[in-house]
């Protein structure tokens, strides 16, 4: 059965979904990919991080109420100097499934407008060498989530990309293929950052370096968004030579034909 690899709820700092309004839609397993984010500068440079006994408490009233599988998920955002910190949070949990992000410099969200202003090449080449070092450094992870988040608020188009980023893409994804992870295709950046086309350049890459293991994750939100984009990713992965998608428990992903 097939279901969402990237959801948040109001144990995110930039969220107030409700688990309930999720699961009134799916029977599926269910699994939430809360932001651990450290010093984060969307949230005034405070540490984000999921109160975890909360999170099993509420996972344990769901369980009495509703049929479906809960695992448990993390967003980790990298931020180089707080990775022993990082790692020791992930390690407290037996999470099923970890997403990496590269979300913030320690300065600004990848999000920021402020972003729009600067050169573009420049700015798209420092972003993805910060995210070909974070690979290289570090251990956690299981999946590479939204590769794209620090070109959502560009318009970058495929042809830029692929002059700009080639080589350090594929070096990126020689990596994801190295440590086993999954690539994430995000289906938020697909439709609200309309970044489809860059999706659709690089899976080709992502492929001819050995990659196999995709995710399929909407992004969440709110709980309407839930599996939201999922048949146009399926196309496009289809007509990339992809026709397994994975889920993950335990940190291992179970390959699903689409
Ligand atoms: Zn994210
Ligand atoms: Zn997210």
């Amino acid at each position: 059965m097939e279901y969402d690899q990237h959801v948040h709820t109001y144990f995110s700092f930039d969220s107030t979904a409700q688990f309930e309004d999720y699961l009134a839609q799916t029977a599926a397993p269910f699994i939430t990919t809360e932001h651990l984010e450290l010093a984060n500068p969307d949230d005034g440079g405070r540490d984000d991080e999921p109160d975890q006994a909360a999170y099993s408490a509420k996972l344990t009233a769901l369980k009495r109420r509703y049929a479906n599988r809960f695992l448990r998920g993390i967003e980790c955002g990298d931020y180089a100097p707080r990775r022993a910190d990082l790692a020791r949070y992930l390690a407290a949990q037996p999470f099923d499934l970890v997403l990496l992000s590269f979300h913030h410099d320690g300065h600004h969200d990848f999000q920021d407008p402020i972003f729009r202003r600067r050169e573009p090449k420049a700015h798209v080449q420092a972003y993805f060498e910060r995210m070909l070092t974070g690979l290289e450094q570090t251990t956690y992870g299981d999946v590479l989530a939204h590769f794209d988040y620090g070109l959502r608020v560009l318009d970058v188009t495929p042809a830029q990309l692929e002059a700009w980023a080639k080589p350090c893409l594929q070096a990126i994804f020689g990596q994801v293929v190295r440590r086993g992870m999954a690539l994430e295709v995000n289906t938020k950046s697909m439709d609200r950052w309309q970044d489809a086309e860059l999706y659709e350049l690089v899976l080709p890459w992502y492929r001819a370096a050995g990659g196999e293991l995709i995710t399929l994750g909407s992004d969440s939100h709110t709980a309407e968004k839930l599996q939201s984009g999922f048949a146009a990713a399926k196309q496009m992965l289809r007509r990339t030579g992809f026709t397994k998608v994975a889920f993950y428990e335990q940190h291992r992903p179970q390959l699903v034909r689409f």
